[in-house]
C-alpha cells in the first residue's frame, strides 16, 4: 500500500491523520497544571521493572535471539492514557487469558483523583501491570499532539490567528508554536483557540508578520518543543522505574514530522498510522504502524473480519480502546480476547511485536 511512499512533503503530511484524529482522547485540555500525583517514586526498586539501562537478557526469555513472528498471527491491545478502569475492566479480563497489553501513560495524569470523570492509575497500579507482563508505553506528559495541522485558511502578515484543520495546538498556553510553508517559517506563542465565523483558529501572541497559504502550510511545535513532548514523559517514567520502549501519539496525531523526532526516542510508534488494525506481515516497520479501535467506533463483525484475517496471513494486529468509555467493557475486552484465542492468535505487547515482525 502507500505505506513507504510517505515521501511527501514533511510540513504536509498531516491532513489525513487530522481528518481522524477526532476519534482519539478526550476533547478539550485546557489547562495544564502540574503536579500530578507522583506518590511512590522511592519504592521503584521493589518490584518494578529491573534494570533498564542492559541489554535485554532476562534468564525467563526462553532465547536472547528474538523469535520469529507466529504463523498465525499476533495481537497487540495498547490502551490510551492510563485511567484506572486499565486496571479494573482490562486488566481481569486480560489476566483470565493470562494475555498481556500495552498502556500509554500520560505521565501529569498519574494517580489523579476524580479528574475529567474518572481515576487515573497510580505508581502502584502501573508496576503491578508491568510484573503481570504488560508494557508501559509514553503517551506524553501532558497529552500534546505532536503532529501538525494545515492550514486551511490563508493567513495575512497582520493576522493573529491561524485557521488549521485541527486547533489541537491551541490546547496548550503559553506554548511556541511554528507556522511554516517549508520557505519561511514564523515561530508565535500560543493564547487558545476559539471559533468565529470563518471557523475554528488558534490566536497567536502577535501578528505573523508574512503571509501564508492554505493547503501549503501548516502549524508545529518547534524542534525543542518536539523533543519535550516525545521525550519528556520517557524519562519521567523511566525515573519510576519503567522500561520505555514505545510510543502512543495523543489524538492518534503522527506524521512525518512527529516520526523525525520520535525516532531518536522510541523502537516504535503504536499508531504512528490510525484507521487499519492489520498491519503487513511482512516489512513491518515499527515508525508506520496501524492501529485501530476494537469497541469504540466499529462493529463485532468488523472486528472479527480482521481477526480472520490476522490468522489467516500470520499478520500483526493493533488494536486500542478508552477504557473509561461506556461501551468499553470488561465482558467486551473478554470477548475480544475469547474471539483471539479462538483462533490460535498470539497476544504480546508491542515491544515484543516490534522485535519479531520488525526485524523482518
Ligand atoms: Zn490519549
Amino acid at each position: 500500500m502507500e505505506r513507504r511512499s510517505s515521501t511527501r512533503r514533511v510540513f504536509l503530511g498531516s491532513s489525513a491523520v487530522a481528518l481522524t484524529g477526532l476519534s482519539g482522547c478526550l476533547s478539550r485540555l485546557t489547562e495544564g497544571t502540574g503536579g500530578g500525583g507522583d506518590t511512590g517514586e522511592n519504592e521503584t526498586d521493589g518490584s518494578g521493572g529491573e534494570g533498564d539501562d542492559t541489554t535485554p537478557d532476562d534468564e525467563e526469555r526462553e532465547d536472547s535471539e528474538p523469535l520469529d513472528p507466529p504463523e498465525g498471527g499476533a495481537v497487540v491491545f495498547v490502551y490510551d492514557d492510563g485511567p484506572i478502569e486499565d486496571y479494573t475492566q482490562a486488566f481481569p479480563a486480560h489476566q483470565a487469558f493470562d494475555a498481556p497489553a500495552t498502556t500509554g501513560i500520560v505521565t501529569e495524569w498519574i494517580g489523579r483523583e476524580n479528574y475529567m470523570g474518572t481515576d487515573w492509575m497510580g505508581v502502584e497500579h502501573l508496576e503491578e501491570l508491568e510484573d503481570a507482563g504488560w508494557e508501559i508505553c509514553s503517551h506524553t506528559v501532558d497529552h500534546t499532539a505532536v503532529g501538525t495541522f494545515e492550514l486551511v485558511e490563508d493567513a495575512h502578515s497582520d493576522d493573529d490567528r491561524v485557521y488549521p484543520d485541527g486547533i489541537r495546538h491551541g490546547y496548550w498556553e503559553p506554548r511556541d508554536l511554528e507556522i511554516t510553508d517549508g520557505q519561511k517559517t514564523v515561530t508565535r506563542t500560543v493564547l487558545g483557540w476559539d471559533e468565529d465565523e470563518t471557523g475554528r483558529y488558534i490566536e497567536l501572541d502577535e501578528p505573523l508578520g508574512e503571509s501564508f497559504t492554505k493547503g501549503e502550510s501548516l502549524t508545529r511545535y518547534p524542534e525543542d518543543g518536539m523533543e519535550e513532548a516525545l521525550g519528556e514523559s520517557k524519562r519521567e517514567l523511566e525515573s519510576l522505574g519503567f522500561e520505555i520502549d514505545t510510543f502512543l501519539a495523543p489524538y492518534d496525531s503522527f506524521d512525518d514530522y512527529s516520526r523525525e523526532f520520535a525516532i531518536d526516542h522510541y523502537m516504535g510508534i503504536a499508531n504512528a498510522e490510525h484507521g487499519s488494525r492489520v498491519n503487513d506481515p511482512d516489512g513491518f516497520d515499527p515508525f508506520y504502524t496501524e492501529r485501530d479501535y476494537f469497541l469504540e467506533f466499529t462493529s463485532p463483525e468488523s472486528v472479527i473480519a480482521d481477526l480472520d484475517e490476522i490468522a489467516d496471513r500470520g499478520a500483526l494486529g493493533v488494536i486500542g480502546a478508552h477504557t473509561f468509555k461506556d461501551e468499553v467493557t470488561e465482558d467486551g475486552i473478554y470477548e475480544t480476547l475469547e474471539w483471539i484465542d479462538e483462533r490460535g492468535i498470539e497476544v504480546m505487547t508491542l515491544r515484543e511485536a516490534i522485535e519479531r515482525y520488525g526485524g523482518q
